[in-house]
């Protein structure tokens, strides 16, 4: 019998490691394509039961209708959001859309709480500084993350992995989700209107996903209520931030730090190495020119834990999609 072919887009090395190590044991055929799925490259997909995508590849009508036409039975998403799918075309057009819903929460979060640290303790500063031989500490004074109020928007699975990391150090957790944690208020988060956070915070961290309701949640009005010096970061999806806006209140040092391991229009820079380019986006390269901002190029999840649970839950997806078997978790069916 023929195996059931997967055509994965935006393939970097590591994803080919992972999921032909895990492969071994279920046996599909896997069409590893470097590019981004878009109306270009969809022509790459011949005889695959299977696309697998990622953060950016373009997945909307125009593309689905295509993918139902060359038989496509089943979009399988390898990472949590689905910001970038259209799943009401994928269901008009009868092609059963998946994810994986949670790999490592806590990879995310963790990395959330990198960026804070790097930003208040200018660890990376330093390192550069103690290699030239330069052994002073001014310019390097940062505060202590003990006691200050944190601000988690969405409480999710990585807002709470991340609301539990911030109560370890001592902080005050405020939160704001459509759905409240109980576990979390046991131990002591306190719910709270979106406004009330985004007032009394030190630090905002975002982890709700992208929808109309979240898009450019931080924008020129809600920064006009934060507190000077507010710490903003987003490990979640580019557009929950008004870059624009942001950049002007940077710009009038109203905001004292920015985080952001994700970027509106990061699809034509993240996963690239365009070190020899002459960058196009205007945005990212003001953004990058602040002492005050971190940038990292989406790689909260990316920790051996969460590649091999992104691999192994993608592959079984497929599997019981195929057999026509419910998934082990409901939640990473999407339509
Ligand atoms: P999740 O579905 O477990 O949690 C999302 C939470 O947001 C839920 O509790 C939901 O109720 C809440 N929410 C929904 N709408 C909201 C709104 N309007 N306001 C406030 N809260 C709202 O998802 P998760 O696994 O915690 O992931 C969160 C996001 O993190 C994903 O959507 C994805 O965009 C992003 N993510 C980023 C990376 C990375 O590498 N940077 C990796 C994985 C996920």
């Amino acid at each position: 019998m023929q195996s059931v072919k997967i055509s994965f887009f935006s393939t970097q090395p590591y994803d080919k490691l992972f999921f032909e190590k895990y492969n071994a044991d279920f046996g599909f055929d896997l069409d590893f394509i470097e590019m981004q799925l878009n109306s270009k490259t969809i022509q790459l997909v011949e005889n695959s039961d299977v696309v697998c995508v990622f953060v950016n590849d373009i997945v909307n009508a125009e593309i689905i209708e295509e993918l139902a036409r060359k038989k496509v039975k089943i979009i399988a998403l390898r990472c949590a959001g689905f910001n970038n799918v259209d799943l009401d075309a994928a269901k008009k057009a009868g092609i059963r859309v998946c994810r994986v819903p949670s790999y490592s929460p806590e990879a995310v979060a963790e990395h959330a709480m990198a960026m804070i640290l790097t930003l208040n303790r200018k660890t990376h500063k330093a390192y550069n500084r103690v290699r030239e031989q330069n052994f002073s500490l001014n310019g390097l004074l940062g505060f202590d993350v003990h006691g200050k109020t944190i601000g988690v928007i969405g409480t999710g699975n990585i807002g709470k992995a991340f609301a539990k990391i911030v109560l370890g150090f001592g902080c005050k957790v405020l939160a704001f989700d459509i759905n409240k944690d109980e576990d979390l208020e046991k131990l002591g988060v306190q719910y709270e209107s979106v406004d009330t956070i985004f007032k009394s915070a030190d630090i905002i961290s975002l982890h709700c996903p992208l929808n109309e309701k979240t898009k450019h949640i931080i924008n020129s009005d809600s920064l006009s209520i934060m507190k000077k010096n507010i710490m903003i970061i987003n490990t979640s999806r580019g557009a929950l931030i008004n870059t624009p806006d942001v950049i002007e209140d940077l710009k009038k040092s109203k905001i004292g730090y920015l985080g952001i391991d994700v970027y509106e229009q990061e699809e034509k820079l993240f996963f690239k190495d365009l070190s020899e380019d002459i960058i196009q986006d205007d945005d990212i390269q003001r953004l990058m020119s602040f002492p005050n901002v971190l940038v990292t190029a989406h790689q909260a999840f990316f920790t051996n834990e969460a590649l091999t649970q992104i691999a192994l839950t993608t592959l079984k997806n497929i599997t019981n999609l195929l057999a026509q078997k419910d998934l082990e978790n409901n939640a990473a069916l999407l339509n």
